[in-house]
């Protein structure tokens, strides 16, 4: 029922416009998007920077089935990262990609354009000093994604990669990717997956969590660490300790707005921790599409405005 609402919510140009013009609306939205152009966003960092938080930052939009809009946002990230370049900011920001957003979805050769896309941004990230990760999107996606980051990885290995851990493929996936320098992010996972190709009970999307992340930090890769989830943190830095793994071997990662006081304690602390910036103006569609696939993402920005840490 709240899906459906919110799927039709997504769709409805009428509530877009109410939402976007509403007061209240502004202040969630600032909360959690680094506002509309490449200046708000390089203003954002920079605070961020300044607390010691670095940051990874992704051009709101996916799903592009227009090629001209591909275009667009490839020219955007490179807007972003000369931006950043200019500004100094680039030994803390680095960017992600979806690569639905750069033609992964264009029929009929739409993973070479994502390729040659994607190796675009990746070649001026090289140039301006930072690096590039891959978001991961629906499990339908994932086997081209993966094509695209070893390819990617043969000029460029320090690119990194996502894997979400409540599909059943992916500790395997995980094993596969788990080798030296490698730079993987970790998450739960975003997308409503069917029990065919996830788990789909809490408990056991934890479990695998904890399993994939010991695979991981018992290896010599780059483990990324995203999430929100007080244990799961735990028990990670008990893992850390138990790995003799330095602070500097790894690092955690949260959504911007998502936890900010744990954000800075983590930072105090001496780990390192990257917060994920979204910006752009195709906000809407994107809180609203996440929110309906998962109710569980809808509870993560509520209990955000809600509570302290
Ligand atoms: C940096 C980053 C990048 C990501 N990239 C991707 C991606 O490429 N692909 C993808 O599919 N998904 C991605 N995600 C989303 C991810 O898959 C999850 O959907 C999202 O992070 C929520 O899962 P969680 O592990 O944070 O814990 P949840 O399951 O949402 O929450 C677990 C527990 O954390 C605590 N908690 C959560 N929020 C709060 C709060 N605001 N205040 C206090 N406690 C709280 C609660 O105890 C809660 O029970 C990314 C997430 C992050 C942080």
């Amino acid at each position: 029922m709240l899906r459906e609402l919110l799927v039709s919510a997504s769709r409805s140009k009428k509530l877009e416009h109410i939402v976007s013009t509403s007061p209240l609306s502004k202040n969630v939205v600032n909360r959690f998007v680094a506002g509309y152009d490449t200046k708000s966003v390089v203003q954002k960092v920079t605070e961020l920077h300044k607390l010691g938080i670095y940051t990874t930052i992704d051009r709101l939009g996916e799903d592009t089935l227009d090629r001209n809009q591909a275009d667009a946002t490839v020219a955007a990230y490179l807007e972003l990262l000369r931006a950043l370049h200019a500004a100094g900011q680039t030994h803390m920001a680095e960017v992600s990609v979806k690569l639905s957003a750069v033609g992964q979805a264009l029929e009929p050769n739409g993973e070479e354009i994502a390729l040659t896309n994607a190796r675009k941004i990746v070649e001026v990230a090289n140039e301006v000093g930072t690096t590039v990760t891959f978001d991961m999107e629906d499990h339908t996606t994932i086997d081209s994604t993966l094509r695209i980051l070893g390819e990617i990885r043969k000029s460029y290995p320090n690119t990194g990669g996502v894997l979400q851990a409540q599909l059943h493929r992916t500790s395997n996936d995980v094993v596969n990717h788990a080798y030296e320098s490698s730079r993987i992010r970790l998450c739960k996972g975003a997308y409503a997956e069917g029990p065919d190709v996830a788990y789909v009970d809490r408990v056991e999307i934890d479990k695998a969590y904890v399993r994939d992340m010991r695979t991981l930090l018992e290896s010599k890769a780059y483990p990324m660490l995203a999430t929100h989830d007080p244990r799961l943190i735990e028990i990670a830095q008990a893992l850390v300790l138990r790995t003799g793994r330095s602070k500097d071997t790894f690092e955690f990662q949260m959504l911007l707005g998502v936890r900010p006081e744990e954000q800075k304690r983590l930072v105090e602390l001496g780990y390192k921790v990257r917060v994920y910036v979204p910006y752009g103006d195709e906000w809407y569609g994107y809180l609203m599409r996440r929110m309906a696939e998962k109710p569980s993402n809808l509870a993560l920005f509520v209990r955000s405005l809600t509570s302290k840490n």
